[in-house]
């Protein structure tokens, strides 16, 4: 049992059914959080919780970031300007397949570094083919909240020096979920990543989705990101890539599909219908070029919306807060100012991100009884004044990584006064170094 642990005095943006926003503390035990508001002070004495004084400070649940990869952060920088096919092909596929164990394991620690320290406590995580036994020790050691799975290509579409066989790609995938699925108390999970349609088979998508169904995991595959991609999925399967995805069971609240820049009304319909999660990824989609999803239009059909940063290497950074701020921004040339207000838009980092994740009754909202992960924010800055400016708005709109003071995941504090307590950043950026030199000098070698 870990001792108690009270959020003294902060303004709480709680998320829950009301949306309330209330002065109050928060008490977590064991790693759950149990009470919420003015807490009853003979409760907290008797308990002995290790206090951290959060007066003028922001209490927001722990933010969720719904497409990442980890295993790509080493590669920033290294891919700038690129069409998304350009990108794969000529820089991040070549040094994804020069990963080794070291190298993916100091990837997942830097990002992770970055993420807690910016404020986001959970993410989906799309790693590379080989070695993810070293990211998931990776995210063990760190303490974020991880849902993470190995990706998978078996199709004649995939670079030789990633593409597996069917059966080791399901096999190895199958094993991965069998030892971390659930570790670390329930903090880490495991999902099934298809890396896109084009780089898989049906045969093996159609095995993703019961393996999926039997472990209770979640399935995580990019969909719709580019027109190339689209008329790919066409020509090889004469169906429209979400319909496609549906009828080999990649769709449901199970499924997380990152992207879906390209669906008309049909597609938008289905994706609301089956309750398949969409994930933002403004930046990602700009820096691309991808193109503006319709996220508005999605919100309005009643479909489920999360957001991330995707890759290092297409953003190029992992700042939730700026995820934010620009999925709001864009929309607004679209279709008027008034589309994608900021509370909206902070649905997608929370309650989004959790239904995104399967975990929508663990996390997403500062409610009695979840997990305990929560972000703290000092909002003081100049950027961030006056104070008596809508809460919310200054969250979006004006916070950035920076502003994050505290983080605790799974009642556990992992950054304290704006420090990482849970690893050494120095000695990270040390072997990230390292790694990301002799990838560079393995992969890339005429850069
Ligand atoms: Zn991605």
């Amino acid at each position: 049992m870990t001792k108690p642990l009270l959020l003294r005095g902060g303004r709480l943006v709680t998320m829950d059914g009301a949306r309330r926003v209330l002065d109050g503390d928060v008490l977590i035990e064991n790693g759950r959080i149990k009470s919420v508001g003015r807490s009853d002070s003979r409760t907290a004495r008797r308990s002995k919780p290790t206090t951290i004084d959060c007066s003028g400070l922001i209490i927001l649940p722990g933010l969720i970031q719904a497409h990442i990869h980890l295993c790509q952060t080493l590669f920033r920088g290294l891919a700038d300007d690129l069409s998304l096919e350009a990108w794969l092909a000529e820089r991040i596929w070549p040094l994804e397949a020069a990963h080794t164990k070291g190298s993916i394991h100091a990837s997942a620690m830097l990002g992770a570094a970055e993420l807690l320290l910016g404020g986001t406590t959970a993410i989906l995580d799309m790693e590379s083919v080989r070695h993810t036994d070293a990211a998931f020790e990776a995210l063990e050691s760190i303490g974020i909240r991880a849902t993470a799975g190995k990706c998978l290509m078996d199709s004649s579409a995939s670079p030789d020096s990633l593409r597996e066989s069917t059966d080791t790609a399901l096999q190895e995938s199958a094993d991965l979920c069998a030892r971390w699925h659930g570790s670390a108390g329930g903090r880490l999970r495991y999902c099934f990543a298809p890396r896109f349609a084009p780089s898989c088979t049906g045969p093996l998508l159609r095995a993703v989705s019961d393996l999926a169904e039997r472990a209770a995991a979640t399935i995580h595959t990019h969909a719709a990101e580019t027109l190339l991609e689209l008329d790919m999925v066409k020509r090889e399967t004469g169906h429209d890539e979400i319909a496609y995805l549906d009828s080999v069971g990649i769709s449901g609240p199970r499924a997380a599909l990152a992207h879906c820049v390209w669906v008309d009304t049909d597609g938008i319909a289905r994706l609301a219908r089956q309750a398949t999660n969409v994930v933002h990824c403004p930046s990602s989609n700009l820096k691309l070029g991808s193109g503006v999803a319709p996220i508005p239009e999605m919100l309005a059909a009643g479909c489920r919306v999360g957001i991330g940063a995707d890759g290092a290497p297409c953003n190029n950074r992992l700042d939730v807060f700026a995820e934010l701020r620009l999925a709001a921004l864009i929309q607004k040339p679209r279709l008027g100012p008034d589309v994608l207000p900021a509370a909206q838009v902070l649905e997608l980092a929370t309650l989004g991100g959790a239904r995104a994740l399967g975990l929508e009754s663990e996390i997403g909202s500062i409610e009695v009884g979840k997990c305990a992960d929560l972000t703290v924010l000092d909002l003081g800055g100049p950027h961030a004044q006056p104070e008596d400016a809508d809460l919310i708005s200054r969250i979006v709109y004006s916070a950035r990584a920076a502003d994050v003071r505290h983080v605790v995941v799974d009642g556990k504090i992992v950054v304290r006064d704006g420090e990482l307590k849970t690893a050494d950043v120095a000695e990270i950026s040390r072997d990230a170094n390292a790694e990301a030199r002799r990838l560079r000098a393995k992969a890339l070698n005429r850069l």
